[in-house]
């Protein structure tokens, strides 16, 4: 940051005629530092694509947030606490709330609202869930965090990548694999359970 400052400071000094209505940055190149020079339309361009990313970028780190106004907090004593003893599962915070059911919500979900790691159940289905299913799905839920399935979803989101197939089988693949995590921290398996899609 210094650095920038001072770079800044010294295009401000000493600006190229042609920059009269321009500006100056650095930007850092494999380990090198140069200067880049734009022009004033560009500028605006540039000024208002980065306001655009900001805004972005900022709405998808709210808008987890907002599935969290009508939900209600699970206390630990309702969850499986042999499964919340390591550093990473003490961080997820468990929720119910009323979920629309649908292929794209289901019985619950986890979602990254930096910088808490959530994970949302269905309230309905909470409260009916035999024990077994209940461990088997915080399993499962805890399982998107430590194999880092949160940073990658969000990323596909906030890029726009979600969009391609390719990103998508990925994503469907990180629900096989957080199955298999599950089965293997609790002995149970996905088939046992015909609720669960
Ligand atoms: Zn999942």
């Amino acid at each position: 940051m210094v650095l920038l400052l001072l770079f800044l400071e010294l295009c401000q000094a000493e600006p190229p005629r042609e920059l009269d209505h321009g500006i100056c940055a650095v930007y850092l190149v494999d380990g090198g530092v140069g200067l880049l020079a734009l022009r004033g339309d560009a500028v605006v361009a540039l000024t208002l694509l980065l306001i655009a990313l900001a805004l972005w970028v900022a709405f998808n780190w709210v808008a987890p947030f907002a599935t969290l106004i009508n939900a209600e907090r699970i206390s630990p004593g309702r969850l499986p606490s042999a499964l919340l003893t390591s550093a990473g599962a003490r961080k997820v915070r468990f929720y119910t709330a009323h979920l629309p059911r649908g292929p794209r919500v289901g019985l619950g979900f986890s979602i990254w609202a930096p910088p808490f790691s959530v994970v949302v159940f269905d309230q309905e289905f909470f409260a009916r869930a035999p024990t077994a299913m209940i461990r088997f799905v915080v399993a499962h839920e805890l399982a998107h965090f430590s194999l880092g399935h949160h940073r990658m979803r969000w990323l596909a989101v906030v890029t726009g990548a979600v969009l391609l197939p390719t990103v998508r089988r990925r994503l469907a693949r990180a629900e096989d694999e957080a199955d298999a995590a599950a089965s293997k921290h609790t002995g149970l398996s996905k088939s046992m359970f015909p609720g669960l899609r």
